[in-house]
C-alpha cells in the first residue's frame, strides 16, 4: 500500500527535472532598480513597480502618518467596523480618476477578480475569457459555475462565435495589458462586440493602470472608454501605483451589488487603513508626473530596438512588460542564472504561466531606471546569449 500523499514528492521531483521548479530569493532592500539580495546587490528588471512608487518619500511619508493615526490593523471587514476614513476617500479619488460612477477596495486582485465574476454570473449565464488571462480571472470564471469558454488570444471572431451560441447572462473579461506577453487587449472593438451580443464587458488593468494613457488612465484611456463601455473595471494597487490591494470601478448598480454578494469582499478583513493613505499620496503622483510614463516609453523603446539588433526574439509590446521569447523552460532559467551572476535580475517565467514551449524572459522597466541601464542589459544579454559568459 501507498502511503497518503506519497505523490508529494515525485511532483516536486518531476517539476525539478522539467526545469519548472520555482524558488524565492531573499529580499532585504527596499524595492527599487536596486535590490539586495542574499546579500549581493543586483540591477532589478522584474519588478511590477513601473512607476518607482513603492518606495518614494512621500508615499513612505503617508503611510507613516496614517500608522499614527490609525495605527496597524483594520480590526475587521469593511461592513463591521474596518472601514476607515481613509478607505472611503481612497474609493472617493479612484472613481474620480478613471471616470466612474463608484469605487469599491478589495484587498487583492486576485480576491477581486474572483469576488466579482462570481458575483455577477452563476448557472445558466456564460463567462468568456481570452486564453492568455491571468490566473485570476480564470479562476474567478470557474468559481462562479457559468459556462466557461476561452477564446484565442485577442481574435475577435473566435470570440464573436462563441457569444452567439450563448445564452443567459454573458460577461467577456480580458486583461488590459497581459500580464507576461506586455500587448494591449483589442478594447475598442471587444467594447462593440460585447454591446453587439448584449453582454457586460470587464478589463483587469493591473498592468495599465498608471502606465498607459496620457494621464495615466490606462487602457480605457488609451482607447477612451467609458462606464457604459467597460462595465466593469479592475485595477490593482500594488503595481503601478507601488502600494497593495485592488478596486473595481462601475455604477452604482454594480458596486452595491458587490457590497451585498462579492464573499472575497465581504467575508475578509479590510486592508490596513495606512495602505490606503499611502496609495492616495501614490495616486497624487501617478497625475502629477507625466514624466515617469514618458520616462518608460523611451526605455522600453530604447530596449527593443537594441534586442532586435541582438536577433533576440521580442514580443508585441508597447508596455513597460518586455518579454524576450526563449522557448524551453530550462534554458530560459539558465539564462536568468547567469544573468543574476552578472548582476541583473530578470525573471524566467515558464509554464504553465505561459504556455508550453514559450517560456520567456520578463524584462520590466521601472521610471527610475536610465538609459545606461538598459545598455548594460542588452550587452550582457549578448555576451550571455552568445555563451562568452
Ligand atoms: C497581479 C495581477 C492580479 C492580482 O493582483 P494582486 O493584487 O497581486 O492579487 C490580477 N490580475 C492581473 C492581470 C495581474 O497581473
Amino acid at each position: 500500500m501507498t502511503k497518503a500523499f506519497s505523490h508529494l514528492a515525485t511532483r516536486l521531483n518531476d517539476l525539478a527535472l522539467q526545469g519548472l521548479y520555482r524558488s524565492r530569493r531573499v529580499v532585504t532592500s527596499p524595492q527599487g532598480i536596486e535590490l539586495a539580495i542574499d546579500g549581493e546587490k543586483v540591477v532589478n528588471f522584474c519588478s511590477n513597480d513601473y512607476l518607482g512608487l513603492a518606495n518614494h518619500p512621500d508615499v513612505v511619508q503617508a503611510f507613516k502618518a496614517a500608522v499614527d493615526r490609525y495605527g496597524v490593523g483594520s480590526g475587521s471587514a469593511h461592513l463591521i467596523c474596518g472601514h476607515s476614513a481613509a478607505h472611503h476617500a481612497l474609493e472617493d479619488e479612484l472613481a474620480a480618476f478613471t471616470g466612474r460612477d463608484r469605487v469599491l477596495l478589495f484587498s487583492t486582485g486576485y480576491m477581486a477578480n474572483i469576488g466579482v465574476i462570481s458575483a455577477l454570473l452563476g448557472r445558466g449565464d456564460a463567462v468568456f475569457e481570452d486564453r492568455l488571462n491571468h490566473a485570476s480571472l480564470l479562476d474567478g470564471g470557474l468559481l462562479s459555475g457559468a459556462r466557461f469558454k476561452r477564446y484565442a488570444h485577442a481574435d475577435v471572431a473566435d470570440l464573436v462565435a462563441k457569444l452567439a451560441r450563448s445564452s443567459g447572462n454573458k460577461l467577456v473579461v480580458t486583461d488590459g495589458v497581459f500580464s507576461m506577453d506586455g500587448d494591449f487587449a483589442p478594447l475598442d472593438t471587444l467594447a462593440v462586440i460585447a454591446k453587439n451580443h448584449q453582454a457586460w464587458l470587464m478589463v483587469d488593468d493591473a498592468h495599465g493602470l498608471g502606465v498607459i494613457g496620457k494621464n495615466g488612465g490606462g487602457i480605457i484611456e488609451h482607447y477612451g472608454l467609458g462606464q457604459d463601455d467597460v462595465q466593469v473595471l479592475m485595477g490593482t494597487l500594488g503595481k503601478g501605483l507601488g502600494t497593495f490591494g485592488a478596486f473595481v470601478a462601475g455604477s452604482e448598480i454594480l458596486i452595491e451589488t458587490l457590497i451585498q454578494q462579492a464573499r472575497t469582499y465581504v467575508y475578509t478583513t479590510a486592508l490596513p487603513p495606512a495602505i490606503a493613505e499611502a496609495t492616495r499620496a501614490s495616486l497624487k503622483l501617478v497625475i502629477a508626473e507625466n514624466w515617469r510614463r514618458d520616462k518608460l516609453q523611451k526605455l522600453a523603446e530604447r530596449f527593443r530596438q537594441g534586442a532586435e539588433q541582438l536577433g533576440l526574439t521580442v514580443m508585441t509590446s508597447s508596455s513597460p512588460i518586455q518579454p524576450i521569447l526563449i522557448g524551453d523552460s530550462q534554458r530560459a532559467v539558465d539564462l536568468s542564472n547567469s544573468l543574476l551572476k552578472a548582476g541583473f535580475l530578470v525573471s524566467a517565467i515558464r509554464p504553465p504561466t505561459v504556455h508550453q514551449g514559450s517560456a520567456r524572459l520578463r524584462v520590466t522597466f521601472s521610471a527610475l531606471h536610465e538609459l545606461e541601464h538598459v545598455d548594460q542589459l542588452l550587452d550582457v544579454l549578448d555576451q550571455i546569449s552568445a555563451g562568452r559568459k
